[in-house]
């Protein structure tokens, strides 16, 4: 996305929200999606002030994180490949080193320093789908042979080094749940007692307006929803999915979320869903998932201590942590063919 456009739909009046207690809404285009900010047990002023310092503070992290917009993330990697030791807003060492946790829990899935494999596929883009041939295999053995990682990347006060120089970071599985954090920290400053943000579809939603928790529908992939979950306190769900952004020529679709094993999307997934305490967790978290595959989801899931997670595969299955079969509600149970996985240690 080139521009950032910010726009602010307030509702106003208690009958244009449509709703027992009074909600108040905004929406911002950032991160190449709508975010669509609620805000509920608050009053007017209120609900505006903290939804227009969550677009100012937005709009930073839009230009600071962009994975290919010349700016602070493109400046970072641009000295990392050099091994120069580099300074780095707090936002952006903080992303690393959630990066970094996120890829020791998932064991290697989730990987934040690839943003050289996903520049090569092309994925470095707002135009999808992406059309022609996979790159040449040799470019991408190349780039997966060197192994890059987030551990590569020494953090101190003089800044960021990496032992690698083709670690480059690209954020786009995990900068919208910090995002998503980031503005209920802000909407919380401001005491608003409940509130939902939700970035096309990913959304943390916190308290209980009116007394009763927030009902959030789970995304179905194509189009619609799967079933619906009472959001419990604070908790951020994310889906990531393999059937909007790709790469395709006349044979097959390549997915933009790419297997650090082999530098090759991964096949067989067509979505996952993960319920965490944080969006940041489980943005990568549901990332690292659809990476994992049907088999490795449940162990993958526990080891990177998600209760409650599913995945969608291309044969109409629905497969569910014991967590996340409690908790969701279908719309059409017999619509899927249902694997509950069994608990598994952490
Ligand atoms: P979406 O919300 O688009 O379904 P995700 O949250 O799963 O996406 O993030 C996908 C993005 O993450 C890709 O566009 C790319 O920037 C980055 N990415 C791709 N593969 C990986 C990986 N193995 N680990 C971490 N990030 C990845
Ligand atoms: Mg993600």
């Amino acid at each position: 996305m080139k521009r950032f456009t910010l726009f602010i739909a307030l509702c106003l009046t208690l009958a244009a929200c449509n709703k027992k207690a009074a909600e108040y809404q905004a929406e911002l285009f950032v991160f190449g999606t709508v975010v669509s900010l609620t805000a509920a047990g608050t009053d007017e002023d209120t609900a505006s002030k903290a939804f227009a310092e969550i677009g100012r503070q937005f709009q930073v992290l839009h230009r600071d994180w962009h994975a290919w917009d010349p700016g602070e993330l493109t400046r970072l990697n641009t000295a990392l490949a050099t091994g120069k030791t580099v300074t780095a807003s707090p936002g952006i060492v903080d992303l690393v080193i959630k990066s970094r946790q996120m890829e020791t829990m998932s064991g290697g899935r989730f990987n934040a320093a690839l943003g050289g494999l996903v520049a090569l596929w092309g994925f470095h883009t707002s135009q999808y789908p992406v059309l022609g041939p996979p790159p040449a295999t040799e470019e991408i053995d190349k780039i997966i042979r060197s192994r890059p990682s987030a551990l590569d990347v020494e953090v101190s006060a003089g800044g960021l080094t990496s032992a690698n120089p083709m670690v480059q970071f690209d954020f786009g599985g995990i900068a919208k749940g910090a995002a998503v954090d980031i503005a209920v920290q802000i909407l919380r400053e401001y005491g608003i007692p409940a509130a939902i943000v939700n970035a096309g579809g990913d959304l943390r939603a916190y308290g209980n307006p009116g007394g009763e928790p927030w009902n959030i529908a789970v995304r179905a992939p194509a189009g619609g929803i799967i079933g619906g979950l009472e959001v419990r306190g604070d908790e951020a769900i994310f889906t990531s999915g393999n059937y909007q952004r790709f790469r395709q020529d006349d044979e097959r679709r390549y997915a933009h979320i790419l297997d650090p094993a082999t530098g090759w999307p991964v096949e067989g997934v067509i979505s996952t869903t993960v319920i965490a305490a944080e969006g940041w967790r489980a943005d990568a978290a549901a990332t690292a998932l659809l990476i994992a595959g049907s088999q490795a989801f449940a162990q993958t899931a526990a080891n990177m201590q998600i209760d409650a997670a599913l995945l969608v595969d291309e044969n109409g299955g629905l497969h569910l942590t014991p967590a996340m079969a409690n908790r969701l509600k279908l719309v059409d149970s017999g619509a899927w063919q249902i694997f509950e996985h069994p608990g598994t240690n952490r």
